[in-house]
């Protein structure tokens, strides 16, 4: 396995920002785990990267980066009902979605179009249009660093949580994650509670959503509401929803009467830290090339030559400014290298 010293991490990550790596590697076949782990000693600092999506780059990097394109799908298990289905974590994890939908296997459809792969969905815990990878994940299987063996966590042992896991606590950059194995459906029930899929699929004319469709339609309100990295670096929404009790926010609404939120259990509420930015005077402004998004303030972006540390800092000018005015902190959900 080739180790390249100095190399720009700029292709590798969405933000687009060109920082350097000392040491990089690319992670494409299981057998490299004993080269990998017998050089570990060397680098105390690991960084495994995917497609990039969910890292704020803000220093350059004194350690390994590894690349994560180990890939393949195999079919491990199947019932009347369900199949489980193992996914390399170098799989990109749009093309996972559209595989299973070409096989009729239901439960990935809501999640069309999130960038990155396989192997980083277990640690958010992605989500999107009133689905979580959880509900689909019975297995996540990784290389544990220090104790130099293959773990296996089933769904239980994950802790999963709103855009959270063991991987982001515990286990964090501890293991290399693998492979993950999904229980999909073979007889499957849509979700499309969230109202802007029922608009889109009317738009189009759907009157019997199938996951094809849904999936469809998902994609079709993503491409016209979320910047394209492509064309401007960004890593989604750069904050968490932040969860808060449902008394604070009973108080908060007396004040701002179209402040949005959504019940997550019996006494708390998630507020859209979307709107809380908005109302906050944020969305669309622009420091240098660094900014809040024109159509959705949760999202940051590099304009093009914005530093990591621009970006940084305009997130903790929102988080002040956010608690100011509704007293409430926000966490990013970015991972910050
Ligand atoms: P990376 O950014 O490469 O890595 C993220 C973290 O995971 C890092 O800490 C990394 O070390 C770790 N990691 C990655 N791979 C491994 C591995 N194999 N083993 C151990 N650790 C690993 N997220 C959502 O939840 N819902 C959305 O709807 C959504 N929409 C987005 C839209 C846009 C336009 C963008 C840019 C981002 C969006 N995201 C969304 C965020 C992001 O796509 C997800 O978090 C995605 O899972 C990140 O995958 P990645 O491969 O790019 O991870
Ligand atoms: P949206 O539909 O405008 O909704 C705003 C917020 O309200 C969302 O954050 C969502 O929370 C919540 N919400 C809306 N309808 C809901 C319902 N019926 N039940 C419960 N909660 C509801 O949001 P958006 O920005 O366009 O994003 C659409 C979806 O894609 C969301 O699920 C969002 O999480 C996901 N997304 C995530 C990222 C990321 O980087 N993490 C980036 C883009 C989009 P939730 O966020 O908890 O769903």
């Amino acid at each position: 396995m080739t180790i390249l010293q100095n190399v720009s991490l700029r292709p590798y990550n969405t933000f687009g920002m060109d920082v350097a790596a000392t040491h990089f590697t690319v992670f494409n076949d299981l057998q490299q785990i004993q080269e990998l782990s017998s050089m570990a000693w060397m680098y105390p600092k690991k960084y495994i990267v995917g497609g990039g999506s969910n890292i704020l780059l803000t220093q350059p990097l004194e350690g390994l980066v590894i690349k994560n394109e180990w890939k393949g799908i195999a079919l491990v298990d199947e019932s009347d009902e369900h199949v489980w289905l193992q996914v390399n974590a170098g799989e990109i994890w749009h093309d996972t979605v559209l595989y299973a939908i070409s096989k009729g296997w239901g439960g990935m459809e809501n999640l069309s179009l999130i960038p990155g792969c396989v192997g980083a969905a277990p640690m958010q815990n992605i989500g999107a249009y009133g689905v979580e990878v959880k509900e689909l994940i019975d297995e996540v299987v990784a290389w544990h660093w220090e104790e130099n063996r293959f773990i296996a966590l089933k769904n239980e042992d994950c802790q999963f949580g709103y855009r959270d896991s063991i991987f982001k606590q515990a286990l964090k950059e501890k293991v290399l994650i693998t492979s993950v194995v999904f229980r999909l459906s073979k007889k499957p029930k849509l979700n499309t509670t969230y109202g802007a899929i029922q608009q889109q699929l009317e738009k189009m004319g759907v009157h019997k959503p199938t996951i094809k469709t849904v999936s469809d339609a998902v994609i079709a309100i993503r491409t016209s509401k979320l910047p394209n990295p492509k064309d401007i670096g960004n890593a989604g929404s750069f904050f968490k929803n932040p969860v808060i009790h449902k008394a604070q926010f009973l108080s908060l609404q007396q004040q701002y009467p179209a402040i949005v939120g959504h019940a997550s259990g019996d006494d708390t509420i998630k507020v859209a830290a979307g709107w809380l930015i908005e109302q906050a005077g944020w969305k669309g402004y622009k420091k240098g090339a660094a900014g809040v998004h024109d159509k959705q303030a949760l999202v940051l972006v590099n304009h093009g030559g914005a530093s990591g540390m621009e970006v940084y800092d305009l997130s903790s000018d929102i988080i002040t400014s956010v608690h100011y005015q509704f007293g409430i902190m926000l966490e990013r959900e970015v991972q910050i290298w």
